[in-house]
C-alpha cells in the first residue's frame, strides 16, 4: 500500500484517521501530534526542569527521545531517573532494563540517575514478592511512585513525566466507570499540579496508542527491552487484564474507540469531577512525605517495616 502523503511504500495504517504512512510521514505525523497534545493540554507550562521516568521499555525510551527534542524547542531541561527494582527471577530483567535505559541516556547525552532500590531503600521487588501479602504489582507500583517522586524532588525537578500511553489510560478510565469509582477518575490527570507535598506530574503520551509507540521506536532504532517483566501476568489481576484485551479488540472493531474514550473523558467529563473532595493528606512520621491513608505512616514505609528494613521507631533523620 502506498503512503497517503507521497509515493513511498506505507509502513503503517492508522485506521482511526483512515491513512497509510511511509516512515518519513509517520515520524512527522507522530511528532507533530505529540507537540499538539503538549500545547493543547499545557503539559509543560511553567516547567523548567523535567525528570523523565525511564524504565528501559518502549514507551519510556520513546518519551525520552521525544522530550529530548521538545525540550530544546520549549527551553526546559530534562534528566532521566531509572529505578533498578531488583527483579531477576533468573532472567536478569532489571539489570537488562537499566542497561537499555543507559544506552538511550548516553546516545542522547541526557543526564541521569540510576536508583538501586536495594542499596538506597534496602529491598528488592523480588524480595517483597515473597514477604509481602499484597499483589506484587501493587507493591511495585507504589514503590515506583514513591521513589520517583522523592528522587525527582531531591534532584530539583519541578515536573515528573511518565510514559503512560493511550492503552494504559483507556484501561484506567474504563475500570473507573466499571467500578463507579469517581475518586480514582478524579485523580487521573494528564497534568497533576504540584500540591500536598507532591511534585507536578504529567503524562504526555496519554493519547498515543501503544502500537504507534512501538512502530516509532522500531523505525527509529531506539534501543529498548523487548522482554516483559516476569511478574507481568499478575498485572491488575484477571478482570483488569480481560478489560484491557476487550478494549483492544473493541479498537480493532471501532477504530478510534480508545482515543474517544480517553479524550472525551478528559475534555468533557473531567471538568464535572474536578470538585470531588481531595484526599486530606497527613505527614508520614518516618519519612516526612505525604500519607494518603488514615495512618501516620505512609504505605511505602509500612512496606519497609514489614520487610524489617526499618522499625516504627525510626525517625525522619533515620535514627532510632
Ligand atoms: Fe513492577 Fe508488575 Fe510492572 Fe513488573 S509487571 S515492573 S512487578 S508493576
Ligand atoms: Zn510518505
Ligand atoms: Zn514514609
Amino acid at each position: 500500500m502506498k503512503c497517503s502523503k507521497c509515493d513511498e511504500k506505507a509502513i503503517i495504517k492508522i485506521p482511526y484517521a483512515n491513512i497509510y504512512l511511509c516512515k518519513e510521514h509517520f515520524n512527522e505525523w507522530f511528532e507533530n501530534r505529540f507537540e499538539r497534545i503538549v500545547k493543547k493540554y499545557k503539559i509543560f507550562e511553567g516547567s523548567k526542569k523535567v525528570a523523565v521516568a525511564v524504565s528501559g521499555g518502549k514507551d519510556s525510551t520513546t518519551l525520552l527521545h521525544l522530550l529530548n527534542k521538545l525540550s530544546k524547542k520549549l527551553g526546559f531541561e530534562i534528566f532521566g531517573i531509572t529505578i533498578d527494582l531488583g527483579i531477576d527471577m533468573g532472567k536478569g530483567y532489571s539489570s537488562k532494563s537499566v542497561e537499555f535505559a543507559i544506552k538511550n541516556y548516553e546516545a542522547l547525552g541526557v543526564r541521569y540517575r540510576i536508583v538501586k532500590l536495594n542499596e538506597e531503600y534496602g529491598f528488592t521487588i523480588d524480595e517483597a514478592k515473597h514477604k509481602i501479602r499484597r499483589p506484587i504489582c501493587s507493591t511495585c507500583g507504589l514503590t515506583k511512585r514513591y521513589v520517583l517522586d522523592e528522587v525527582a524532588s531531591k534532584e530539583g525537578a519541578d515536573t515528573l513525566a511518565t510514559a503512560h500511553n493511550l492503552n494504559d489510560v483507556a484501561q484506567y478510565v474504563f475500570i473507573g466507570y466499571f467500578n463507579g469509582d469517581v475518586n480514582s477518575l478524579a485523580r487521573l490527570r494528564v497534568v497533576s499540579p504540584a500540591e500536598l507535598g507532591y511534585i507536578k506530574k504529567v503524562k504526555p503520551l496519554f493519547l498515543t496508542p501503544e502500537k504507534e509507540i512501538m512502530t516509532y521506536a522500531l523505525i527509529n532504532n531506539i534501543p529498548f527491552i523487548y522482554d516483559s517483566c516476569p511478574h507481568t501476568f499478575r498485572v491488575g489481576g484477571p478482570t483488569q487484564d480481560k478489560i484491557r484485551r476487550s478494549l483492544e479488540e473493541m479498537e480493532d472493531k471501532i477504530p478510534g474507540f480508545m482515543l474517544n474514550l480517553v479524550q472525551n473523558f478528559e475534555d468533557k467529563i473531567r471538568p464535572w469531577i474536578n470538585d470531588v473532595p481531595k484526599l486530606t493528606l497527613g505527614k508520614c512520621k518516618i519519612c516526612g512525605r505525604p500519607t494518603n491513608n488514615d495512618r501516620d505512616i505512609c504505605s511505602f514505609c509500612a512496606i519497609r517495616i514489614k520487610l524489617n528494613k526499618i522499625s516504627t521507631n525510626t525517625t525522619i533523620n533515620g535514627s532510632e
